[in-house]
């Protein structure tokens, strides 16, 4: 039997599997990509990219080509029991993506896809994943390649391997939830009756449906018909059947000219109770699943896969102890979390009928009319707003000097622009393009005893961390005489440092390779901003490795 050593093994390259495999490519770190099929699928479930799944892509370098092919839906009109329009606008939260970008993800698998090859990694396909052992020093996986048996030798596993995922059966995994009950209809359809502008969306008392327009003409069309619910679940849907569905949700003459793929389906909620097991991690729908609605699934695969690639980065580069490895779960779960119970709601609130159904209609065209609610709403449903300062790692990291004005740790650091190298608008979001860590020191008026400590800072984090962070010297205004310094200066012109990220004159900051605060604070004593690094990457020593 061949074998192979390396250092992760990435279960299924659906899009969970192939964003960790270009975040793995990426830092130079050994992997396979293992997936049982030797075609890409040709069938689209997700349709709909948010805000931060579109932030994680420009950090990594990809998102050109995402906004080249993707259609921007700024937002949706929706109808709610009746004909008069309200507008659900996702426009007003502060990302540079802010829309939901809609591009069916047989495309978001094939950008991947391509991005990875273009960089010299593979998916190894027609490899099925049969077994798996897990021991003292890391997990053999067995695979049946067409009949022939091969067995990798890996540090760690990312189980990316959906819904039904046989690492997660393998590792007797418990998959915890229920069904909804609910049957779902969708269709990939041709009309000449919808604006193709804009996502368009009923609410009423017969059910719900959303249009999304994603090519010329061409509409994603998801919805529920509350007159059907409770009969025995069936799969097949007919052209026929779709349009009478779509008849009866909308009320309105929506004329189906074709359709490629049709289908009822139903939808459950199910998470697993630690996204780690061992040495082995459950990322995307092997980790939850939940109903479609507010498109949110494959996004929180796509951010998964972020949040525990830089973590075995650090950890196999021989910068962190494994114990980093646990916040993956601890920031994670929290959010799936709040999403399965926040769709669940959803789902039962849009299946009110008859007066109370009714009453729903009223309340949610008040909360449409509401610019803060609305925000609220654009904000949630981009993930822009979820953080991870309540985890306990990120509190240990609070500098208590700071009050909450200031950026806290865990908290999502927005892409600010500064002038770099006469570069006159780079932004953070380039530089964490380019170097996994950035450690930013703040310089409001040029003091000796600042440039002195950023000196002895590089100093030490290079003896302690090689080139895993990078340091920066933020300066507010002016040209500073810096003789011999060990560190590049970005110029604060448009003042979003100090007002975007909060930083004030002798302030530290250290951003993480998926654009969060590790630590803030005011000290500026190299000693102690090590101290901070060496709790952020759970090493025990001081200095010098
Ligand atoms: C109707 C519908 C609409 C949706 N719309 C949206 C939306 O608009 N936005 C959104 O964010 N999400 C949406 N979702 C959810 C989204 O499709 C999923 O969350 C997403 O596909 C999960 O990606 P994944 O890579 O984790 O898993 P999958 O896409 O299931 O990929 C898993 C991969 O693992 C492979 N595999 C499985 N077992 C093995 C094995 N033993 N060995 C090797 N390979 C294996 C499979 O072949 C597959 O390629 C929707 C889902 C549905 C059903």
């Amino acid at each position: 039997m061949k074998k192979v050593k390396t250092d992760v093994v990435i279960v299924g390259a659906g899009p969970t599997g192939l964003m960790a495999a270009n975040q793995l490519n990426r830092y130079k770190i050994d992997y396979v990509c293992l997936e049982k099929q030797t075609h890409r699928s040709s069938f689209s479930k997700a349709m709909g990219i948010h805000a931060r799944s579109m932030e994680m892509f420009d950090l990594s370098g990809f998102v050109e080509e995402f906004v080249a092919r993707g259609y921007p839906g700024e937002g949706a009109k929706m109808y709610i029991g009746g004909e008069k329009e309200s507008i659900l606008g996702l426009y007003q939260i502060e990302s540079r993506f802010p829309y939901m970008l809609v591009i069916p993800q047989t495309e978001t698998e094939e950008i991947l896809e391509t991005n990875l090859e273009m960089n010299e990694g593979i998916v190894n396909r027609g490899e099925e994943v049969t077994a798996l052992t897990v021991h003292d020093k890391g997990v053999n996986v067995t695979v049946n390649n067409d009949g022939e048996i091969l067995e990798y030798d890996a540090e760690y596993v990312l189980a990316c391997d959906g819904a039904h995922s046989k690492v997660r059966e393998l590792m007797e995994t418990g998959f915890v939830g229920e069904a909804e009950g609910k049957t779902f209809f969708l269709g990939d359809i041709q009309t000449s009756n919808l604006d193709p502008s804009m996502i368009t969306g009923y609410i009423n008392t017969r059910g719900a449906t959303v249009f999304f327009p994603y090519a010329d003409g061409k509409f994603r069309v998801v919805g529920l018909d509350l007159s059907i619910q409770g009969r025995p679940h069936k799969d097949e849907l007919t052209l026929h059947e779709l349009q009478q569905r779509v008849n009866y949700v909308t009320s309105t003459s929506i004329e189906i000219d074709s359709a490629n793929w049709l289908t009822y389906f139903g939808t459950a909620h199910k998470q697993v109770e630690n996204y780690q097991k061992d040495r082995v991690f459950f990322v995307g729908d092997a980790a939850h699943i939940h109903n479609p609605l507010g498109g949110q699934g494959m996004n929180l695969g796509l951010q998964d896969a972020t949040n525990i690639c830089w973590k075995l980065m650090t950890v196999l580069k021989g910068c962190a102890d494994q114990a980093i490895l646990r916040t993956y779960d601890q920031e994670r779960r929290p959010i799936a979390k709040n999403i399965i119970q926040q769709t669940s709601r959803l789902l039962q609130f849009i299946s009110l009928e008859g007066t109370r159904g009714k009453l729903r209609n009223n309340i949610s065209r008040w909360l449409l009319s509401n610019s803060h609610l609305q925000h609220n709403i654009a904000e949630t449903l981009s993930h822009i707003k979820y953080d991870y300062h309540a985890t306990s790692s990120s509190q240990k990291l609070v500098d208590n000097k700071l009050p909450k004005k200031f950026i806290q740790p865990g908290a999502r650091t927005p892409d600010v622009k500064f002038l770099l190298e006469e570069t006159p608008d780079k932004r953070l979001y380039h530089l964490l393009r380019l170097y996994p860590f950035v450690c930013f020191v703040y310089m409001e008026r040029q003091t000796e005893d600042i440039i002195a400590y950023v000196n002895s800072l590089v100093e030490e984090l290079c003896t302690v961390y090689g080139d895993l962070i990078t340091t920066f010297l933020v300066v507010k205004g002016g040209v500073p005489l810096i003789e011999g310094g060990k560190f590049k200066i970005i110029h604060d012109v448009f003042r979003e440092v100090e007002n975007k990220l909060t930083m004030n004159h002798g302030h530290t900051m250290l951003i993480r390779p998926d654009a969060h605060v590790a630590f803030h604070t005011s000290e500026s004593d190299p000693l102690e901003t090590i101290k901070r690094m060496n709790i952020f990457f759970k090493v025990k020593h001081q200095r010098g490795r």
